[in-house]
């Protein structure tokens, strides 16, 4: 069994950003050598998210409008944010938009079903973030 493992580093311009990152991860996968296998990609921050679905602008901003709706950014709304923190919101919508992706290979390639892609999703951005790319199989 072959196994593959990379880091991409993110730095988003804004506190809030949906990145496409399926070229990163079909490169990993071509790097890996793997024909038939799994491919892993995990956001390794707790106010950050790895998720699946459309490649549509509209889409994007529906998702950041519904996760604002679900957990308003707002220093006095949480207690995680008596901490001294004031990211309380990102915890929850990382949450909520999810930790990590898991996506077949299948003949050397990412087996997406149609119109899949694979997004970081940031909350609670401006800062370095890093998201982890595990490749397995043969
Ligand atoms: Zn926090």
């Amino acid at each position: 069994m072959k196994s593959y493992t990379e880091y991409i580093w993110m730095n988003t311009n804004d506190r809030y950003e949906i990145i496409n990152i399926t070229s990163q991860v079909e490169s990993a996968v071509k790097k890996s050598g793997v024909k038939e296998g799994i491919c892993l990609v995990n956001a390794m921050h707790i106010t950050a998210s790895v998720f699946i679905n459309d490649n549509e602008t509209g889409l994007h901003e529906d998702f950041l409008e519904w996760v604002e709706k679900l957990a308003p950014y707002g220093v006095k709304k949480y207690k995680h944010n008596l901490t001294g923190e004031d990211n309380g919101d990102a915890h929850l919508k990382r949450t909520i938009m999810g930790r990590e992706v898991v996506v077949a290979i299948t003949a050397g390639r990412l087996d997406f079903g149609p119109w899949e892609k694979i997004f970081y999703g940031e909350f609670d951005g401006q800062r370095k973030k890093r998201v982890l790319i595990k490749i397995i199989g043969e």
